[in-house]
């Protein structure tokens, strides 16, 4: 059984002739990027499975700490820093439904299968839950824990499929395929959620457990998990920005939907407004579910989808783009492989020239608005600027420096994903991968080739003002707002020297006629 099926009770073949459900004892639900209590399937199943049998069982969670899966997926230290604190708002909110929370380590990740049958043999478990993950990776680590559990005569593993609204397999063309391009698969994915309500269903919260759990496993309910990773930015300004937690994340959708939903198709290209919702990092850690943001945009919509409010629509849409993004990741696992979605552009001889890259890394291209937007990622990664950090970056400059990289530096764009995942809170290898495919050109739905983005234009285009640039770019921050965008052609050499401010590395023109000629070369030899 794979993630990408839809939710049932996988019985191990030898088991089935058993009568079921075989026996209950204890419960387990193993939690991982879904760390929550509230719309959580599996966990809401686990309650429920503890209940049955009469007493004496008890729903247990479990989450474990895996270094070297981290290591390999390039998480950035600032994402684990925050599902740490988002672990230690989980334990709390468990420990108010008497549901112990054992936190075990796993050193290498060929340990994980043998942390779970410890604990599923030390504390009596029977039943073990999880919610499917979606990567390839990762569903290869659950088939040998489920292939592991299943030595112990009577452990039934239960998969829930809950990272998508719509499962991956519900989503199909007239011809029984997935979708390979955005519109028509959000036309179905929309149809698919109108008509049949128990997509966009809001699962119950979890039982307590009988109240005796709190004696029987005093010893987790007084064990705390880390509530913190090291990372190198400001530890203070990161829980100010991202205050761990479902209350918080259920306090900035309802804020977000009242206040700026509304106008969100205007808000949201303009890089110096708040006008998106900055939900990301919830959602990815699962603190938050993709379904609860829709339903909540639905409900302010008048229960429309793909009409009624602008913004809302818009912002629903953008979801939207997350479910897509998921599906592609099951559809064509290659992706995630270090391969691109359209082979042919396989062939294009990416630029080698490392100096060009750490340049972009450090906001030290000499075009602003790329700049003031590396900034902002690179007060994450770097220590050395004691800078108060973001650990996020606004869509379209996220759109604006993926495309300098590749088609102005012709930089091979996985060098920038990696980064990208390195780097930030709400680092998410399904829309990473996409958004930097989307923007190389490389990808399903891409913006085509030929289209290159001009950092100038862009600039003057979402921040007009250069207000976005003054406040990343302090060495510019005295220009007008026709100087800012383009400083060493708007200035004499003399002025421009005295800021401190490096030329552009490339001139746009002849890098867009050397990346369009590669990439040409590139397509005709496929
Ligand atoms: P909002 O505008 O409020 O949108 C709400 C939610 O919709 C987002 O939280 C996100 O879950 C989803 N969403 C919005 N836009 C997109 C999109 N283009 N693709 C997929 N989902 C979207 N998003 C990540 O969550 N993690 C990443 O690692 C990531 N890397 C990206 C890399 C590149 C090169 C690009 C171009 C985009 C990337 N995105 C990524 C998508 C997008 O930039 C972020 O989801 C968005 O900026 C998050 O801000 P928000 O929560 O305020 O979004």
């Amino acid at each position: 059984a794979t993630p990408t099926t839809t939710t049932k009770i996988q019985i191990k073949a030898e088991d089935q002739d058993h009568a079921e459900p075989i026996v209950t004892r204890n419960v387990l639900m193993w939690f991982r990027n879904d760390l929550r209590i509230r719309d959580n399937k599996a966990l809401y199943a686990a309650s429920m499975r503890s209940k049955v049998g009469g007493n004496n069982k008890f729903l247990i969670a479990l989450y474990i700490i895996s270094e070297e899966e981290w290591k390999e997926h390039d998480e950035a230290a600032v994402k684990i820093d925050f599902w740490m604190r988002n672990l230690t708002t989980l334990k709390a909110s468990l420990d108010k439904l008497a549901i112990p929370l054992v936190v075990k380590t796993a050193p290498k990740k060929t340990d994980v299968a043998k942390v779970v049958e410890g604990v599923v043999s030390d504390m009596d478990v029977s039943h073990v839950f999880w919610s499917g993950e979606l990567m390839v990776d990762e569903r290869k680590r659950d088939r040998l824990v489920r292939e592991a559990l299943e030595k112990h005569s009577g452990v039934y593993v239960e998969e829930h499929e809950d990272q998508c609204i719509v499962s991956p397999e519900d989503v199909r063309t007239k011809t029984g395929n997935p979708y390979a391009v955005f519109t028509p698969f959000y036309n179905t994915w929309c149809r698919l959620v109108e008509t049949e309500p128990h997509y966009l269903e809001i699962t119950e919260m979890p039982d307590a457990n009988p109240p005796e759990a709190k004696e029987i496993f005093a010893e987790h309910f007084k064990t705390n998990p880390p509530s913190s990773h090291p990372h190198p930015l400001d530890i203070n300004e990161m829980k100010r920005r991202y205050p761990a937690g479902e209350d918080e994340a259920h306090t900035r959708l309802e804020k977000f939907i009242q206040e700026k939903g509304k106008g969100y198709h205007q808000g949201r290209d303009v890089p110096d407004q708040d006008g998106t919702s900055v939900l990301s990092p919830y959602l990815n850690a699962g603190v938050l579910s993709t379904r609860q943001c829709v339903v909540a945009a639905r409900t302010a919509n008048k229960n429309k989808i793909q009409s009624g409010d602008e913004g809302l629509k818009t912002w629903i849409k953008e979801l939207g783009w997350r479910e897509f993004y998921r599906h592609i990741l099951v559809a064509f696992p290659r992706v995630c492989m270090s391969r691109a979605f359209q082979p042919k552009t396989e062939r294009v001889q990416w630029s080698d020239n490392d100096a060009h890259f750490q340049l972009w890394t450090e906001g030290k291209t000499g075009f602003p608005i790329v700049d003031a937007g590396k900034r902002y990622l690179l007060l994450l990664a770097s220590c050395m600027r004691q800078l108060k950090a973001t650990g996020y970056m606004h869509n379209r400059l996220r759109m604006i420096v993926a495309c300098f990289l590749v088609k102005d530096l012709l930089v091979n764009w996985q060098k920038g994903e990696k980064y990208f995942m390195n780097s930030l809170i709400d680092g998410d290898l399904a829309s990473n991968n996409g958004g930097w495919q989307w923007s190389a050109s490389t990808g399903t739905d891409s913006q085509p080739y030929f289209r290159v983005f001009n950092p100038l234009l862009q600039s003057k285009r979402y921040d007009p003002k250069g207000e976005y640039i003054r406040r990343w770019v302090p060495e510019l921050k005295t220009l007008t707002e026709q100087q800012i965008h383009d400083p060493s052609q708007a200035l004499s050499p003399k002025e421009f020297a005295k800021l401190g401010y490096p030329k552009p590395i490339v001139d746009h023109a002849e890098a867009k006629t050397k990346y369009l000629e590669e990439f040409k070369r590139a397509l005709a030899l496929a």
